[in-house]
């Protein structure tokens, strides 16, 4: 424990040449069903972030209440994240999670009438909104709850079930504004799954929350990703009849993206697990840390449905020209 309290001096957020990040509050040390986690509650100065050089992006506005992410997935593009906040081991990404307790109250500040033109927000832009951390703090629910009052248009990706806890809230949302809850389900494949997103609920299970969404009237779609190549890729056709079946709005497809401090993370587990495909991700992915989706989508959306954001900010994908913006 000593130990952690030297290092927090040394992280991002409490070093004197950056002192912009967050206030630190106090670390807890996970209990019962959040054995393993430790909890870093920060004081954040601003919530709603705007996506620098968006690109092709759908979305403008993202709000991120949590840093690291406990569901541990190996090609998990956010992980450089927590390497900037100074913690020093990519494992330490799935296992400190910084938690921004004011988020709930900026929200509310920052979206104030008259100070907010009521853009639409994404959730699950970098780390997953209803991860375990989210059963404890409840922060999610608590910005769900404002911009559903403010009648803001909000967008979510997460691959937890957690999410139907709100399903009230997203109800309510979805008959005042443009919503979207969608889920992100890369394979069926049980191995696969296991192998590579260790502590997620069961991709059936992510395709059920789909279907009750969509029942309940609130369009929930599915983004099929992140595509492996030769893990999950033979896969594709069959996450995408599955996500038919359940009445996703939108089906997108995603390659696996590699980028530094990614990379170095997925090639060594590779190497340990599959070290028969290290030559082939090798050639894949030599010169770039994208690939491309094959281009398509399958059961679009609704012109009144809002379009999903990637999992993702920079993720590849590719879509059709006829591609929807984001209702804003
Ligand atoms: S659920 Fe998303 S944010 Fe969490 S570890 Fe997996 S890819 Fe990363």
């Amino acid at each position: 424990m000593f130990a952690k309290l030297v290092a927090v001096s040394e992280l991002r957020w409490r070093s004197s040449t950056q002192p912009g990040l967050f206030q630190l509050g106090r670390r807890v040390v996970g209990r019962g069903e959040y054995r393993g986690l430790t909890f870093w509650e920060v004081e954040a100065r601003t919530i709603i972030n705007r996506v620098p050089n968006r690109g092709s992006l759908p979305f403008e506005f993202t709000i991120n209440a949590y840093r690291g992410c406990s569901h541990g997935c190996i090609y998990c593009f956010a992980r450089p994240t927590h390497t900037y906040l100074g913690f020093e081991k990519p494992e330490e990404f799935d296992t400190e999670i910084v938690v921004k307790i004011n988020a709930v109250e900026l929200v509310e500040a920052e979206t104030r009438p008259g100070r907010w033109g009521g853009h639409h927000i994404a959730m699950g832009t970098n780390t997953d909104p209803y991860q375990p951390a989210e059963g404890r703090y409840k922060l999610t629910r608590g910005i769900v709850e404002v911009l559903v009052e403010r009648r803001n248009p909000f967008s979510i990706l997460t691959k937890s079930t957690l999410a139907l806890r709100d399903l009230d809230l997203f109800v309510e949302a979805a008959r005042k504004t443009a919503v979207s809850v969608d889920f992100s389900v890369g394979t069926l494949d049980e191995e696969v799954w296991r192998q590579t997103e260790p502590d997620t609920p069961h991709p059936g299970k992510r395709l059920e929350a789909v279907a009750r969404l969509n029942q309940a009237g609130v369009p929930s779609g599915v983004l099929v990703a992140p595509i492996l190549p030769g893990l999950s890729e033979d896969g594709v056709d069959e996450v995408i009849a599955a996500a038919r079946r359940a009445g996703a709005t939108h089906v997108y497809p995603i390659m696996l993206h590699l980028r530094p401090g990614v990379k170095e993370h997925y090639m060594g587990w590779l190497e340990r697990t599959h070290p028969d495909l290290v030559g082939r991700y090798r050639e894949l992915y030599a010169h770039r840390s994208r690939l491309r989706s094959r281009n398509r989508r399958r059961g679009g959306p609704s012109p009144n449905r809002p379009t999903p954001p990637p999992a993702q900010p920079t993720l590849p994908f590719s879509l059709p020209e006829s591609r929807p913006r984001t209702s804003k």
